[in-house]
This record gives structure tokens, C-alpha cells and sequence, in this order.
């Protein structure tokens, strides 16, 4: 099943399914079975080699160093990293090109590129208790105080805050009706982790409550200029659901290339399971849909490099996320069916992947909240300019 990709997307697949294959799959059981974490200086060693293959700078602007991949060459690298479990290919951090358009030489300089080289982790805190999922009414709230900001609020499930070294903050301006993203060092005052629950995968990287009490913050660690709002939180949420659809991509070859192997070997009533017409539509029912979300993808990764109306990318972003997040779902379901009993284990990726990707429906707006803003953007532009 092959997508016409030009001959950079290709070399770029290549070295991130070599990558893929040989510093993170053989890891994936040992992390599973340690709470995700693996054996001293594996990490680090995978984290220096990705950056060396230039993972981290793919979104990164040239002046500033990076490689500025078109989006189709970025969900290539994503699309294989996606083939591995336990989030093993979230090793390093990768700076996104909108940060170099919000923040300040200051800032990029201390938060950005330290990123790209793999000498800083961020994590993103949006999500309230109250508000939830409708991100326009969040309570936290960022009061000025002087040449400071004064940050108040509590964020829910903050990915990767057990491993970063600082926050996006997003936070309401009361002062001046507006809403900001500040950059908050891990260490500043104020700042206590309340809560840090286990979810259903195993990862390294938690997802911690955080209160934040008269956090200090000068103000120039606000973003952007006043008026931006939640413009650059948008950004972050079209990148993420794009390469949310190219991850869930790889995640569904790969559990169909496995329970298309365990299919034709295992034998059942003296022939293979492959035999079996029921497997069999559940085989072709994977491939069909895998083959649909591959080409929303990369068709929406194409809309972005063509420059097309923000409004539209963002409306699609939305819509690979919701159902290419579905169909690996279904995917996951149906093969841990084709295994049995063995795709029930902790060891079988079938098992794995049924836990892991049934976050992506959910995380970076839930597939209900994806459906809303279809639907308002088919109700607002029609369908020609979705
Ligand atoms: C493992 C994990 C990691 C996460 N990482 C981060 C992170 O790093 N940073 C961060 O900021 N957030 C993070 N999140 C939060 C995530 O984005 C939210 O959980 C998600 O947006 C949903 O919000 P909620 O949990 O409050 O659900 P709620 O908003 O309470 O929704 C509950 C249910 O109601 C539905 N619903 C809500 N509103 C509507 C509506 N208007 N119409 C129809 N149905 C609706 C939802 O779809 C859902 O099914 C993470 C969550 C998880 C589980």
C-alpha cells in the first residue's frame, strides 16, 4: 500500500523506520514491564542518536538551524515512529515552527532551540478540572503585577511533566480580557505537583496535576504580543492532531502486518487461521481503512505545504485526528481478536496498541469535540471550502 512520495519523504521514511526498528521496537517489552522505563542510558542513547538524524529539527526554520520540512517529510518520520509502543519515540523534544513565530529571541534562544539540541523538555499545560475540553473557558489566570505576572490555576494531566524542565502555560488575562501562553521554569516558586495518577499505558512520561499559586513570572516570559490569545495553542493543536493521524498511521501497519503474520501461521482446524473467511474480513476491513487514513493524512500534510486557508487545514487536522484515531482503534480491536487469547498478554503489541491508542480519541480534543468543529466549519464555509 503505497502513497506517492517524493524521493527526500522517502530517505526521510527510510532512516525513521530504521531508527524506529532499531533503537525503540526492541525496547518496548522491557518498558512494559518496568512502569516504561528502561534500563539505565537507553533513553539518553536513543535521544542523542534522534537528534543526530536530525528528528529534532524538522520543524525548526533554517536561519534558526533546522531542517524545515515540508509537513508531508515530518508525517513520514511520524507516520514510523508510530510503529512502536509504550511512546518510546517521545525520547526527545522537538520545537514546532510556531514558536518561532510567537516568541521572543529571548525565549527561543532559552526554551526553543535548548529543545532541538536536546538540552530542554517542555510540556504543554492547557487542561482544567472545570473546563475540560472547552478550552475558551479556562480559569487559570495570569495577573499583572508590576514588570511580573502572577500566575494562578490548576492543570490536569500535563504529559510529560515528571521529565520536563518547564511549562506552556495557557492562562486568562483578567486585566485585559484576553488569554496568554507565559513559559514557566519547573522550578519556580508556587509551582506543586497534587496528583500523579496511573493511566491504562505504561509510559515513562506521566501526566501529573499541577497547582500553580502566585507563580512569579517576569513578563517576558509571556508569548506573543496582546490580541494573540489562543492563537499559538491552536497551532500546537493542528501539529499535534496531524501527527496524531500519522502516528495512529504506523500503529495500524504494524498491527496488521503482525496479525496478518500470526494469521497465515497459526493453524487452526488443520489450516491456517488466514483460511478463515471471517478472518479474512477482518484483514481487509483494517487494510481499507488504513489505506483511507494514509491518504487523509498525507493530504492534509500536502493542504499545509500548499499554504491552503488556515481555517481549512485546521478543520481537516481535525478531521484526520477524528478518524484516523477511530480506525486505529478498530484496527487494534480487531486484531487483538485475530490473537486470542495471546493478543490479551502484555507482551503481544496487539495488546499494547489496544491500550495505548485508545488515548488518541480522546487527548488533543476528544473525538467529539473534532466532530463540533467539522461540523461548525461545514455549517460556516460549506463544504468546498472545508
Ligand atoms: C493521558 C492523557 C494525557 C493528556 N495530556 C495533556 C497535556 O499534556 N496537556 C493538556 O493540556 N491536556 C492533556 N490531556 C487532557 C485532554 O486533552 C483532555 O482529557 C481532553 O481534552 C478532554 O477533556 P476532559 O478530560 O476534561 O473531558 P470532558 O470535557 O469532561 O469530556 C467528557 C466527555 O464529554 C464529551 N464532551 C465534552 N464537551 C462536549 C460537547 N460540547 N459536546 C459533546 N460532547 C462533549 C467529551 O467528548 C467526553 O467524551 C491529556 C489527557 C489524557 C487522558
Amino acid at each position: 500500500m503505497k502513497i506517492e512520495l517524493s524521493r527526500t519523504a522517502k530517505n526521510w521514511q527510510a532512516k525513521a523506520r530504521a531508527y524506529a526498528d532499531e533503537y525503540l521496537q526492541p525496547h518496548e517489552v522491557e518498558a512494559e514491564l518496568n512502569q516504561g522505563v528502561l534500563a539505565e542510558g537507553v533513553a539518553e542513547r536513543n535521544k542523542k542518536r534522534a537528534v543526530e538524524l536530525g528528528f529534532s529539527a524538522i520543524d525548526v526554520p533554517k536561519k534558526y538551524g533546522g531542517l524545515e520540512l515540508p509537513m508531508v517529510e515530518q508525517v513520514a518520520i511520524w507516520e514510523q515512529m508510530g510503529r512502536v509502543t509504550n511512546a518510546l519515540s517521545w525520547c526527545f523534544s522537538e520545537p514546532q515552527s510556531w514558536m518561532f513565530e510567537a516568541c521572543s529571541k529571548e525565549q527561543i534562544d532559552d526554551y526553543v532551540l535548548p529543545m532541538m539540541r536536546g538540552e530542554r523538555k517542555d510540556c504543554y499545560a492547557i487542561t482544567e478540572s472545570g473546563p475540560g475540553s472547552d478550552v475558551a473557558a479556562l480559569e487559570a489566570t495570569a495577573e499583572r503585577d508590576g514588570d511580573d505576572y502572577l500566575l494562578n490555576g490548576e492543570k490536569w494531566y500535563v504529559t510529560s511533566a515528571n521529565l520536563a524542565d518547564y511549562f506552556w502555560f495557557q492562562a486568562r488575562l483578567p486585566d485585559e480580557d484576553d488569554e496568554a501562553l507565559f513559559l514557566v521554569d519547573m522550578s519556580t516558586p508556587g509551582i506543586e505537583m497534587i496528583a500523579n495518577p496511573l493511566f491504562s499505558h505504561t509510559y515513562a512520561a506521566h501526566h501529573p496535576t499541577y497547582r500553580f499559586e502566585n507563580v512569579r513570572v517576569p513578563a517576558s516570559k509571556r508569548v506573543g504580543k496582546p490580541g494573540d490569545g489562543m492563537a499559538y495553542t491552536h497551532s500546537w493543536f493542528r501539529h499535534e492532531r496531524l501527527m496524531i493521524g500519522a502516528r495512529c498511521c504506523g500503529a495500524a501497519a504494524r498491527l496488521i502486518e503482525e496479525a496478518t503474520e500470526f494469521a497465515a501461521n497459526r493453524i487452526v482446524g488443520g489450516e491456517p487461521l488466514s483460511e478463515k473467511q471471517a478472518i479474512q474480513f477482518m484483514l481487509a476491513d483494517c487494510a481499507t481503512e488504513l489505506w483511507a487514513a494514509r491518504l487523509m493524512t498525507y493530504e492534509a500534510a500536502q493542504a499545509s505545504d500548499r499554504g491552503e486557508n488556515l481555517k481549512a487545514v485546521h478543520n481537516r487536522c481535525s478531521m484526520v485526528k477524528l478518524y484516523v484515531s477511530e480506525a486505529a482503534n478498530r484496527i487494534a480491536d480487531r486484531a487483538v481478536q485475530i490473537f486470542g487469547g495471546r493478543g490479551y498478554m502484555r507482551e503481544n503489541v496487539a495488546e499494547r496498541f489496544f491500550r495505548e491508542l485508545r488515548v488518541d480519541r480522546i487527548w488533543e480534543g476528544t473525538s467529539e469535540i473534532q466532530r463540533l468543529i467539522i461540523a461548525r466549519n461545514l455549517l460556516k464555509r460549506g463544504l468546498d471550502d472545508m
